[in-house]
């Protein structure tokens, strides 16, 4: 069965580039009815912190990309990566370099002088041990193949080939016997089982020295699949302005929802006919890596936006409400809002949503619905007050107190009637009420924001202004 993995370094925020990486790799495990898991590469200690890996969990947890098993932590395995090493030496597959750094760097400089880049020149290859110099604390290299080609079966890249006096023989094993990077890799994806590594194209070259050790150690190599990284919208390298972000941002800043955040991502290198739209289920039938395109994709804000706008319409209202609790309350300067906001915040929640692409919009939206009164009126609010016709305010005041039913129906006819009684259309009337409901000049339809805000509290609004 397929079991597939994604190894992000906890060195920073979980990237947006990073969560589709998860996410094709998580797709295909489910698609293939594989496993899907998570190994945390730490090894780098100076850089590697605890927060940052945090932000990966709480970053897959938030798009429900989650791992079949508990996740592997890459630098507790350190002993059994320098067991490997030494298997490859006792194999005559891996052996001792005492090169001084003088001599690396006179090799560089050659490479350099060449127009090449640096490639060790096999010094201790065939060297005996009994030659190594003194206090020389020694690297291990792998013996890698001179002659001949190495050729990978990529699954987006195609076959891809490199001549393999290309590679050289790359330390395995540092002299403070520590495991590098590329052995910890390729031990780790064996020993975890990995039949698919599907990770950024920018470790395509690392799978040709990777493939070097798995024959070494006669184990088999995992299919492996390069995806394109992600580009901003000009072609450039992702920047931060242009979506470079952790996914944390696209959640507290942006007010993206996880659906559309991983419906975008899955369209971003991969497609299905037309469909823009893809529910988990259909993804997880659909999806292949073998379809995943090769060109870089390119990340567009307006798009994630839009359809984010798609997802939010079709959400649940007490989800949504949910959602944007602590945005709403730390709008108005409270710790939560208690459960009465929360019902009107449901109740006005479908003609809210109708009007909003992200959380952020909706929250910004919502807020007049709870507070007591309305606390700001923007620009446009307080000149549709001031010009509203003579004598409104108290007129709708009066008419509306009158009400014994408060509903949609009724409040909608008394609306309407004294519309006709002072001789205006009803957006004369309409848009100065919706201006001192809701301290904005759009908002949902006016007669539903009556129904939500409730008699007392529509008629509290306006009456501030019947004087
Ligand atoms: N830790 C590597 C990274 O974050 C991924 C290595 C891999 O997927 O093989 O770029």
């Amino acid at each position: 069965t397929v079991v597939t993995r994604f190894a992000p370094s906890p060195t920073g925020f979980l990237h947006i580039g990073g969560a589709r990486t998860a996410l094709y790799n998580w797709l295909y495990a489910k698609h293939t009815g594989g496993k899907f898991l998570l190994r945390i590469e730490d090894t780098d200690r100076e850089r590697s912190t605890p927060e940052a890996v945090e932000a990966i969990f709480d970053g897959l947890n938030w798009l429900g990309l989650t791992a079949d098993e508990e996740p592997t932590f890459q630098f507790a395995r350190r002993d059994r990566h320098a067991e490997v090493a030494h298997e490859l030496i006792k194999a005559g597959k891996a052996y001792y370099c005492y090169c001084s750094q003088e001599e690396l760097q006179e090799m560089r400089e050659k490479a350099r002088a060449e127009g090449r880049p640096m490639k060790y020149d096999g010094t201790w290859r065939d060297r005996d041990a009994s030659e190594a110099p003194a206090g020389v604390k020694p690297v291990v290299r792998l013996k890698a193949p001179q002659e001949g080609d190495a050729v990978i079966s990529d699954q987006v890249q195609g076959d891809v080939r490199v001549a393999n006096d290309q590679l050289d023989d790359y330390v395995i094993l540092r002299g403070d016997g520590t495991p590098t990077y590329m052995l910890s890799v390729v031990v780790d994806d064996h020993d975890m089982g990995i039949t698919h590594v599907i990770r950024g194209d920018d470790h395509l070259t690392n799978a040709f020295r990777q493939k070097a050790l798995y024959d070494a150690m006669g184990w088999d190599v995992p299919t492996f699949a390069h995806i394109p990284l992600i580009h901003g919208p000009d072609g450039a390298k992702l920047s931060k302005r242009h979506g470079a972000l952790g996914v944390d941002a696209y959640r507290d800043e942006m007010g993206f929802l996880p659906e559309a955040v991983n419906n975008y991502l899955l369209r971003l290198g991969w497609g299905h006919g037309d469909e823009e739209i893809i529910s988990q289920d259909q993804a997880i039938e659909w999806f292949d890596i073998k379809d995943v395109g090769k060109g870089a994709a390119r990340f567009d804000f307006a798009k994630l936006t839009n359809l984010n706008g798609v997802y939010l319409r079709q959400a649940d209202d007490t989800r949504l409400a949910n959602d944007i609790a602590p945005l709403i309350a730390k709008q108005i300067g409270v710790d939560a809002i208690d459960a009465a906001q929360k019902e009107i915040l449901i109740k006005g929640m479908s003609g809210l949503k109708e009007r909003a692409k992200t959380l952020i919009e909706l929250a910004n939206s919502s807020a007049f619905y709870v507070t007591d009164g309305v606390t700001s009126f923007n620009e446009k609010a307080q000149s549709l007050i001031d010009s509203a016709p003579e004598g409104l305010f108290a007129e709708l005041a009066k008419e509306l107190d009158a009400l014994e039913n408060w509903t949609e129906e009724n409040v909608d006819a008394s609306v309407r009637n004294i519309a006709e009684k002072l001789d205006q259309k009803l957006g004369k009337v309409a848009q100065p009420l919706r201006a001192v409901l809701t301290g904005s000049n759009s908002s949902p339809g006016i007669f539903e924001v009556m129904i939500v805000l409730g008699k007392s509290q529509t008629l509290k609004r306006i009456r501030k202004f019947d004087a």
